[in-house]
């Protein structure tokens, strides 16, 4: 097993972040102006988070195609009652376990993930010792530029590029160029709010890939190893939560545990099920 060096105590009394007090954006006191008009409004934390990927639209960070799919996410988290479910817990569980027992773990960070959770991230690559990977499907070397340096404002070190040094022959994307000392070589791959061609492509290389998708029928969804069907906005802070109470007593059988456990078809029959009932 590889050794990680876990930071829990740097975060001690602020594990998961508060993301309606951090819009996470250089907004130029606009965040602050429309955090305010929202204050009474029965829908604030949802459109708070839709505010940070329309900061993250305008400094370059996030493309407009991730606003759309963003909006596809957001009808979906209605119907599971915009809340972590069992499911979903049983997933964070694995994801935590199979990050920490695995020999190069790395979080591939895309310009949604960037805008809504850039804090977190930094977070879970500290505890877990995961770098993160910039990959994003829209490649360009501005927007590779923008997210690396937002994560570094929150904290982050050593961010890794997409480079043409490594690429996944099987993709057409810009997700296909990954960073020779990140994905190419890793083990386990988090990839929060991925892309169904990108993850069947990292599955068929060999990869363990865990992703975070609110629509439990997908390609991603489904081709992941582990897929935690939750809104990326309350799954991230929960993994770093999840890690930081392993703590620095790290039980490899408690943690393989959690991934030997870990039923794939039932949690995403599970969350299908909490779609069509609906609450
Ligand atoms: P796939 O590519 O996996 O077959 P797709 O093409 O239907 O799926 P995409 O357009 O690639 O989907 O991505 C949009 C999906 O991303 C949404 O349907 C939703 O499930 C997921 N998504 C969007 N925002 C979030 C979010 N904040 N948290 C979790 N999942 C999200
Ligand atoms: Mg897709």
């Amino acid at each position: 097993m590889r050794l990680v060096e876990l930071h829990g105590s740097r975060f001690a009394g602020d594990p998961a972040g508060d993301f309606s007090a951090d819009l996470g954006v250089d907004s130029g006191g606009d965040a602050d102006e429309v955090e305010e008009s929202l204050a009474s409004h029965p829908r604030r934390e949802s459109l708070l988070v839709r505010e940070r990927l329309v900061e993250g639209v305008h400094s370059g960070i996030t493309s407009q195609h991730g606003l759309i799919a963003h909006g596809r996410g957001e009808a979906l988290d209605y119907l599971i009652g915009e809340r972590t479910r069992d499911f979903s817990e049983v997933a964070i569980r694995a994801a935590v376990g199979a990050m920490l027992l695995a020999e190069r773990p790395v979080i591939s960070v895309n310009g949604n993930a960037a805008a809504l959770v850039p804090g977190e991230m930094v977070r879970l690559s500290e505890v877990t010792g995961a770098p993160l990977e910039v990959n994003i499907f829209h490649h360009s070397e501005a927007r590779v530029d923008a997210i690396a340096s937002h994560l570094g404002r929150f904290g982050g070190e050593g961010i890794l590029r997409p480079s043409e040094e490594a690429v996944i022959e099987t993709l057409s994307s810009g997700r296909r160029f990954v960073s020779p000392d990140g994905i190419a070589k890793a083990d386990v791959v988090f990839v929060p709010l991925e892309d169904g061609d990108r993850c069947g492509a990292l599955r068929a290389i060999g990869k363990t890939v865990i992703a975070v998708d609110l629509n439990p029928m997908s390609r991603t969804s489904r081709d992941a190893s582990i897929t935690i069907v939750d809104n990326v906005v309350r799954a991230v802070p929960r993994m770093v939560e999840e890690a930081m109470a392993i703590g620095d007593q790290v039980d490899e059988g408690a943690l393989r545990r959690a991934v030997d456990e870990y039923d794939h078809a039932s949690v995403l029959a599970d969350a299908e099920n909490a779609l069509r009932s609906g609450l």
